[in-house]
């Protein structure tokens, strides 16, 4: 039985943060809110909420973090997803490499990984680490052992790489399997001078692209240009986001989160019997309104 918001939204996936550590220091980053790193939950309490996922016929898992590569359990995690639901990962790819036919093998479906340059100098700049070359292994590794599509997130912060598009197309073309997503950054958080509206980027794409496919994540759109794929993620001020967001989010603390742009009414899961948890998804449930309507 899936569950459904009182707007009539049906909740199919969830995406669960594994922890608030991480290796970079990207500049822009809201680390999805994200901030006690002792408070982590452990391998049983992620396998009783993935439990209660699929009681309730969720169809996709997507870990994140803070970087859920830093947990040395990702693999259990992986291993611990029920069958029936597709899973993936968000990383920032740097400790990949080594690990990805591991989580294959694990059961992982596939990545996206988050690389907001092809230049050495300001991938420095933007996370404060030398990595792009373990980036860029990460990318391969997860081609080769077939976790794929492989989606490249990439947020767009202007003046900083928004002359980078056509290199990202070109990098895309030349790689089968792989989907680009440019996400536009959220100007609530720090740094907002970064921000760059793309909708324009948008509505070029719409002009120029042979294909466009709308999928069922938010409506959104796929445009094919020149054998790249593209998407374009934009989560404020996007009535459409909210009108078809069908996630369920819970934070590295055991908390469900209705929605990505609120912190103001989680639901604390720990400590909960099983019976007691389907309850309190059910209760965040009925706390998800859409942010923009
Ligand atoms: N560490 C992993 C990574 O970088 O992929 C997973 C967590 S990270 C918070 C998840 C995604 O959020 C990344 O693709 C990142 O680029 C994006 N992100 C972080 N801060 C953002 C912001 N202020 N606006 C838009 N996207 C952001
Ligand atoms: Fe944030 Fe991910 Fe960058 Fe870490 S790698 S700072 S979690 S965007």
């Amino acid at each position: 039985m899936l569950l459904e918001d009182t707007y009539g939204r049906k909740i199919t996936n969830l995406r669960i943060s594994l922890t608030p550590r991480c290796n970079l220091r990207c500049f822009y980053c809201h680390s999805e809110g994200e901030c006690n790193p002792d408070d982590e939950m452990s391998l049983e309490e992620i396998g009783q909420i993935l439990k209660t996922a699929r009681h309730f016929g969720m169809k996709s898992v997507k870990l994140t973090g803070g970087e859920p590569l830093m947990r040395t359990d990702l693999c259990e995690i992986v291993s611990l997803i029920p069958e029936e639901m597709e899973s993936s990962l968000t990383t920032n790819g740097t400790l990949l490499a080594r690990k990805a036919d591991e989580l294959k093998e694990a059961g992982l479906s596939r990545v996206n990984i988050s690389l907001d340059t092809l230049s050495r100098e300001r991938y420095k700049e933007i996370t404060g680490r030398d990595l792009l070359p373990q980036v860029l292994a990460g990318i391969d590794a997860a081609l080769e052992y077939g976790l794929t599509p492989v989606k490249l997130n990439v947020v767009i912060l202007g003046d900083v790489n928004d002359d980078e598009i056509d290199d990202f197309v070109a990098f895309a073309k030349d790689r089968d399997h792989l989907i680009l997503q440019f996400i536009e950054l959220m100007e609530d958080f720090r740094n907002c001078p970064y921000h760059k509206d793309l909708r324009p980027m948008e509505e070029e794409l719409s002009r120029t692209s042979k294909t466009i496919i709308t999928r069922r994540m938010h409506h959104r759109k796929k445009y094919c240009l020149d054998g790249a794929e593209i998407e374009i993620v934009r989560p404020q001020h996007n009535t459409e986001f909210c009108a078809h967001c069908n996630r369920l989010r819970v934070t590295s603390d055991g908390k469900l989160k209705p929605c990505l742009l609120r912190n103001d009414n989680h639901v604390d899961i720990r400590g909960k019997n099983d019976e007691e948890m389907k309850e309190l998804f059910k209760e965040a449930v009925l706390r998800r309104e859409p942010f923009y309507s």
